[in-house]
C-alpha cells in the first residue's frame, strides 16, 4: 500500500513531466517492476535514457492528447530548463484537472490550457524575499528566478487570479520550496483570492503529498 488506500497495482499510467530528479527519479524501476506504462515527450525520454524501455514507454509527439482509461490527457509545453518539459490537464466527461509545476514564466498557451478547470494543482515555488536572503549560491538563485525556472508566489498568485472561473472548486498549491517558502505565506495568498469566492484550497507537502480531494 502506498497510503491513502492506493496500492501499486491501482496505478494505470505514469506521466513524467520532465527529467529533473524530483520528477523522474525511480520512475523506471517502479514502472518495470509493476509493468506500468509511462508517458512523456521524446525530449524527456531521451534525457532520462528511456528509449531502451520501449515496451513501457509511450512518447507524446507534438504535445498531442491521449487517453488512459476514461481520462483524456492533454499535454502542454512550459518554459522550464529541461529538454522538452510538459505539464498536463486531465479530464473525464464531467471534470477537468489542470496541473502546473516547474514553469519559469506564464505563457498565453498555458492560460488557454488552464482557464476552464474544475480543480488546479499550481506551483507556488518561492517567496522572492526568502530566495534573495537564502544561502543558495547566486547561480542557483538566478536559475530559480529566471524565465526557465520556477513560479514565484507573486507570479502564481497573479496567474491564479486569471484562472479563477465559475467552475473552479479546488486549488492545491504545490512544489513549495522548503528553504525559500513557507506554507503560511502561501496560505495567506490563497486565502486572499479564494476565500471570498468560496473556493477550497490546500497545500501539498513534499513528503506527504495531499489527501484525496473529491470534486462534485
Ligand atoms: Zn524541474
Ligand atoms: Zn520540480
Amino acid at each position: 500500500m502506498l497510503g491513502r488506500d492506493v496500492s501499486l497495482t491501482d496505478i494505470d499510467a505514469i506521466l513524467v513531466t520532465h527529467e529533473h530528479g524530483d520528477h523522474s527519479g525511480g520512475v523506471f524501476k517502479l514502472a518495470k517492476k509493476m509493468g506500468i506504462p509511462i508517458w512523456c515527450t521524446p525530449g524527456t525520454s531521451r534525457a532520462i535514457s528511456a528509449t531502451d524501455q520501449s515496451n513501457l514507454l509511450n512518447e507524446i509527439i507534438g504535445f498531442s492528447n491521449f487517453k488512459v482509461g476514461a481520462l483524456k490527457i492533454t499535454p502542454y509545453p512550459v518554459p522550464h530548463d529541461a529538454l522538452e518539459p510538459s505539464q498536463f490537464t486531465l479530464s473525464d466527461s464531467q471534470f477537468k484537472l489542470g496541473v502546473l509545476t516547474d514553469a519559469g514564466a506564464v505563457t498565453a498557451h498555458m492560460f488557454e490550457n488552464l482557464r476552464d478547470c474544475d480543480a488546479l494543482v499550481l506551483e507556488f515555488n518561492y517567496d522572492e524575499n526568502l530566495l534573495l536572503k537564502s544561502s543558495y549560491p547566486t547561480p542557483l538563485k538566478k536559475r530559480i528566478a529566471g524565465g526557465f525556472g520556477h513560479l514565484s508566489n507573486t507570479a502564481a498568485k497573479d496567474f491564479l487570479k486569471k484562472l479563477v472561473n465559475p467552475k473552479l472548486k479546488f486549488v492545491l498549491a504545490a512544489h513549495l520550496s522548503e528553504t525559500n517558502n513557507s506554507e503560511d505565506l502561501v496560505k495567506g495568498l490563497l486565502s486572499e483570492i479564494l476565500d471570498e469566492r468560496e473556493i477550497a484550497y490546500a497545500i501539498a507537502n513534499q513528503h506527504h503529498g495531499s489527501d484525496w480531494i473529491e470534486i462534485s
